[in-house]
């Protein structure tokens, strides 16, 4: 069976047992702090779980796509060196959400596998929860027990500990029972030698975990107590990948038809043969797992970036043309090319992949260059440092054991100046049979980041329920200010901020960030006049969360809340102008401009589209132009709440991939522009006042950002530009062409350091003569060591251009600059090699005269410190290396 009709069958399956089938939901998650990428099935529903919004239909299927590489769930080790865990695969679930539960969970699970896809239940195991005798006290989940023995003998059926059986949602929230469906998938041969039940959850390739029904009756408190759920839930999650190794007959998810064609194409690209060698094999399936991550999320609008999520999908694309480098000798990008025949292949299920094509194909390239520019320098570095390790390690080997150690320094250095990151540095370093120091590898990345993770961290209380089964409604659309009730509230605490309180309210006016816009602030008072400012707003699993640094007083009276009118106004001018903007960009750049991102604040507005190259100025002048003449136009915002997606599209509304849409939608009007939105717009484009875009440039290969301001912002921005021009003016001497009287300065100034640099450049050449009529033979070692007047890097010119005249050379070179001390040591690597020299270490050692410390390489290294005076007594201490 193809995995086209696997998938389809699943879903048909569900579909007569009135379940809603629902598309999957996009792979990064926007309205939940706990997760950066879904990765279960459930994720995408957890709202509904939590109570906070009630499904139209309480029985739900799909396939939703999972990512598996960081956080509770992360598989990323296991990818490529096993044949059954990927970083991105689907996950076919079917849902009750308070509706049936184990009884048909468990038969229609059953027939599913038995029945419509004829799997052999001789070769299926099940294993329900065996109960726990620590805190919670669990019982045995002898419900599904007796559930599963109408459809399977005794002997099938494995009770399992709370490790596998037992399954929660986070530290709080709902949790359960659940029973977990194996199958064994080895041959009559095998199976004699070993019975099946023994290999179940014992990280067999071919003995594995399939389908996984977990049964929601719980819910964890903040205290760690349990308590009975009122409304009884059903969440299953089956591997796709998995079943169709299982139907396809195959011993390996690779062997199946979702990716073999991938598997081929980087056969044929890299004239390796997959099959013959476990290393190119490992390489083989790495890559064609890698690039369906990333290509998966580059079509949910995630990019790869340097931070969060994006910093997550750059660590497996980097990971990836590593692999293609060492094992497959890719030294040019490659893997770019793959995303044709998976678009090919997936696009269908997943329209996103083959209407996002062009732009996946280009971020990857651009991806693979930029990273294959430092990749072999970075490798080269990391394998000196290793063959050094065990140089040492070969000369002391019968005194010491020297451990197989990459410091933190390198990791970051690798990490920062070549762009490792530091599963990659790890992996390299494993490969080889070293470790690498990540606490010292933290350490830096800490010092490196403002913001320290500590800071971060957060404890969270339950909620206190004031109003039971409150419902809350938002009513910012129409007006700023609301008489409203606490229904619930909780402490937020952490290093950052102390102590916050999150409050909802039955009605608020209060916008959640969302969409790109900010949330709303303002305050509320109650009738005594107390006050408390409401710092911000967001949404998170669909309820709207108002921040305040303290809680009201009465918190069981009524509050007048109002919203802050000001920053509302101009973020709305700065929405509206963000609708306007995008269609712009289609009419002048083409209909191939998509939205890829957008920040919508008071202040200014950031949009980010699909476009191949830099804007001219005459393009950027049409596209301002074009939002300039809607917004003299006095267009009327037309809206229309609450209708169907399909009809909003049918009249022309875009949708935007990566956004998660209801069944339900507001469409916004502005002439002839209609867009899905949920956030808030001015009344009239008139309201706008001025349009001006204040920059343009590219975020990644494909992608360009423009920044602009509307309304007052403008009338700040030229005021401030026509000072700036008067003050400049002013300085030129109030010049006639103050453009002309700065070029001329300009070519002054490099005329001027043109000059500089030939004298310095002389001086250097005479200090290089000196210096080698200096250089002083001890033990058959050229040594120096010397204060020049020199920067940091005429010191290191200095060394190097005599290093690259001697191969027995130890130079210790010292300057004072600012009043700080440097010193820069280089060692032949010769002398390295043959005496056990290390520079790093000498700058260390030496490094405490001056007060300060250092490092670098066995053969160049520097150290700066605070003690100026101590550098005489360091250069006097750099001959006893020599003896
Ligand atoms: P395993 O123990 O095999 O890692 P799991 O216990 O982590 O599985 P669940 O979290 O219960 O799995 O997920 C439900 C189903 O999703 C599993 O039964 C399996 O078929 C599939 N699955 C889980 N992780 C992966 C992965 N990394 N790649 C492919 N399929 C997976
Ligand atoms: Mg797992």
């Amino acid at each position: 069976m193809k995995s086209q009709d696997i998938r389809l069958k699943f879903l048909n399956f569900f579909k007569e047992k009135q379940h809603s089938i629902v598309p999957s939901a996009p792979m990064v998650v926007k309205d939940d702090p706990t997760l950066m990428f879904v990765n279960s099935g459930m994720a995408p529903f957890k709202e509904y779980f939590l109570g906070n919004a009630q499904p139209k239909n309480n029985r739900i299927a799909d396939s939703q796509k999972c990512l598996r590489v960081s956080g509770k769930h992360n598989d990323l080790e296991e990818v490529g060196y096993d044949t059954y865990h990927h970083t991105l695969f689907e996950m076919l679930g079917n849902w009750s959400f308070g509706d049936y539960f184990k009884r048909e969970a468990i038969a229609w699970a059953w027939e599913l596998l038995t029945e419509v896809y004829g799997i052999d239940k001789d070769i299926l195991y099940v294993t329900v929860f065996e109960g726990s005798d620590d805190a919670d006290n669990l019982p045995m989940d002898t419900e599904a027990y007796d559930f599963w023995k109408t459809f399977i003998s005794e002997d099938r059926i494995l009770k399992g500990n709370k490790k596998d059986n037992f399954w929660e949602m986070g530290d709080q929230g709902p949790c359960g029972p659940c029973s977990e469906i194996h199958v064994d998938i080895r041959s009559a041969e095998e199976k004699a030698k070993v019975g099946g039940k023994s290999l179940v959850n014992m990280d067999h390739p071919q003995v594995v975990e399939i389908w996984n029904l977990v049964f929601m009756q719980y819910n964890r408190k903040a205290n760690g107590s349990l308590e009975n759920l009122p409304d009884k839930h059903i969440d299953t999650g089956m591997g796709f990948e998995r079943l169709c190794m299982v139907l396809q007959g195959v011993q390996s998810n690779y062997d199946t038809d979702v990716f073999t064609p991938i598997i081929r194409e980087i056969e044929t690209i890299t004239n390796k043969n997959y099959g013959k060698d476990e290393k190119i094999d490992v390489a083989i399936r790495v890559i064609s797992d890698h690039v369906r991550a990333v290509a998966f999320s580059i079509a949910d609008g995630q990019l790869p970036s340097n931070t969060g999520a994006g910093y997550v999908i750059r660590r497996i694309l980097r990971r990836a043309v590593r692999y293609g480098f060492t094992f497959l000798d890719k030294k040019e990008p490659f893997i770019y090319r793959l995303v044709d025949v998976l678009s090919n292949r997936m696009g269908k299920a997943f329209p996103e992949l083959k209407a996002q094509k062009h732009l996946i194909e280009n971020v990857i390239k651009e991806e693979e260059q930029s990273f294959l520019r430092t990749l072999d320098k970075g490798i080269e570095m990391l394998e000196h440092h290793m063959d050094f390790n065990t140089l040492m390690k070969d000369k002391v080997n019968t005194i010491i054991e020297i451990e197989k150690v990459i410091s933190g320094t390198t990791a970051f250095e690798l990490y920062d100046t070549y762009g490792f990151p530091l599963d990659l540095t790890q992996l390299i370093a494993k490969e080889n049979g070293f470790l690498v120091d990540v606490k010292g590898f933290e350490n830096l990345m800490q010092k490196q980041k403002s913001r320290s993770r500590a800071a971060s961290e957060m404890s969270t209380d339950d909620w206190t329920i004031l109003i039971d089964d409150a419902e809350e409604e938002f009513v910012g659309y129409d007006t700023l200010e609301a008489n409203v009730k606490l229904t619930r509230y909780r402490k937020v605490t952490s290093k950052k901020d102390g102590d916050m309180y999150q409050l909802v309210f039955n009605l608020t006016p209060f916008y959640p960030e969302g969409g790109g816009q900010v949330g709303d602030k303002g305050y509320l008072e109650d009738a005594h006049g107390d006050v408390v400012y409401i710092l911000d707003t967001k949404k998170e699993n669909n309820v709207i969360i108002h921040f305040a640094k303290n809680l009201p007083k009465h918190i069981d009276e009524s509050f007048k809340v109002v919203v802050d009118a000001k920053q509302r106004y101009r973020t709305e001018c700065n929405h509206t102008a963000t609708h306007l903007l995008h269609q712009a960009l289609r009419e002048v750049l083409g209909e191939h401009v998509e939205q890829k991102g957008s920040a919508v604040h008071s202040k200014y507005l950031r949009f980010d589209f699909s476009h191949f190259s830099k804007l001219t100025v005459e393009e950027l002048r049409d596209v301002e132009n074009f939002v300039n003449r809607r917004i003299d136009g006095k267009l009327p915002l037309i809206e229309k709440r609450n209708i169907p997606k399909d009809e909003a599209i049918a009249e022309g509304a875009m949708s935007l991939f990566g956004e998660k849409y209801g069944d339900t939608v507001r469409a916004i009007r502005f002439g002839q522009s209609i867009e899905l939105c949920g956030g808030t717009h001015v009344k009239n484009t008139a309201d706008i006042w001025h349009f001006k875009i204040i920059s343009e440039g590219a975020v990644a290969a494909g992608i360009r950002r423009i920044e602009a301001i509307t309304n007052d912002a403008v009338k700040d921005f030229y005021f401030e530009n026509n000072r700036a021009y008067f003050e400049m003016k002013d300085l030129l001497n109030n010049a006639k062409e103050p453009v002309k009287a700065l070029q001329n300065l300009q070519e002054e100034n490099t005329n001027l350091k043109k000059q500089i640099e030939s004298l310095l450049k002389a001086k250097a050449k005479n200090i290089k003569g000196e210096l080698k009529s200096e250089l002083q033979n001890i033990n058959g070692v050229q040594f120096l060591a010397k204060k020049l007047d020199l920067d940091a890097a005429g010191l290191k010119d200095v060394a190097f251009e005599l290093g690259s005249q001697f191969d027995n050379l130890f130079l210790l070179f010292a300057t004072e600059q600012n009043e700080k001390a440097l010193l820069s040591c280089y060692i032949s690597k010769e002398l390295v090699a043959s005496k056990g020299l290390n520079a790093g270490q000498v700058v260390r050692e030496l490094g405490k005269c001056i007060q300060g410390g250092g490092g670098g390489q066995p053969f160049f290294a520097t150290a700066g410190g605070k003690n100026p005076a101590g550098i005489d007594e360091a250069l006097e201490e750099a001959k006893k290396y020599l003896n």
